[in-house]
């Protein structure tokens, strides 16, 4: 099976434990120790708040350790909102003092880009031509959940691609970005009951590197 661990420190991770361990060939566990990094495939960085999750992470060195070994291998990566904040190489515009960062990305984010948590919604989106499903065939368009949601509002080198953007108050967003091996979307594909994100993740961009 293919071996998914999930960050397990804070934030909405049982969920995406769950949709990965309802595919027959996945078998996801949780990730909070620096051992739990052993013999991992992929890594998924959940939603939270980043800050804390940051935190966590920088007061347990050999976790902090892995992490960065991992990112330095290059195993691949989705983070998913806060997660994307920790795959990015620098962050603005938080409430709280700026994050520990893993650097993976070449990307600046913006935090609560969309405004607190009252603002959250659901919208639809619709992935640019870099976005191939060839495994789960549908998908011209998904519903996201943005819940104090970051952007991608900088872009620092040219392997970044745009999978996704949105529209607010008339600007076009950027919600989901790809470098190598990682992956980050400001919005929640574990919160909504299309499986599809996970599945192609999984199926594209994990299984092809495991070895
Ligand atoms: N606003 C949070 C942060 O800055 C992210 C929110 C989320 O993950 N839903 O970390």
């Amino acid at each position: 099976k293919v071996r998914i661990g999930v960050l397990a420190l804070q934030g909405a991770f049982i969920e995406h434990i769950n949709i990965l361990n309802s595919f027959d060939h996945v078998f996801s566990f949780p990730v909070k120790t620096g051992a739990d990094c052993e013999n991992i495939d992929g890594l998924v960085l959940p939603g939270g708040e980043s800050t804390t999750m940051g935190r966590l992470i920088g007061i347990d060195t050999d976790l902090k350790e892995n992490l960065e070994s991992l990112v330095a291998r290059g195993v691949p990566m989705w983070g998913t909102c806060a997660g994307m904040i920790l795959l990015s190489k620098k962050s603005h515009g938080g409430k709280f003092p700026d994050p520990y960062l893993l650097r993976a990305m070449d990307i600046e984010v913006t935090r609560n880009y969309f405004g607190p948590q009252t603002m959250s919604f659901t919208t639809t989106i619709h992935p640019t031509d870099f976005m191939k499903f060839e495994t789960t065939k549908r998908m011209e368009a998904f519903d996201a959940t943005f819940i104090r949601a970051p952007i991608a509002s900088s872009i620092g080198s040219e392997d970044v691609r745009v999978l996704a953007t949105t529209v607010h108050e008339e600007n076009e967003v950027i919600v989901a970005v790809e470098q190598g091996p990682f992956l980050g979307t400001s919005f929640h594909p574990e919160l909504t009951v299309d499986d599809s994100w996970h599945k192609w993740w999984v199926n594209e961009r994990v299984l092809p590197t495991k070895k």
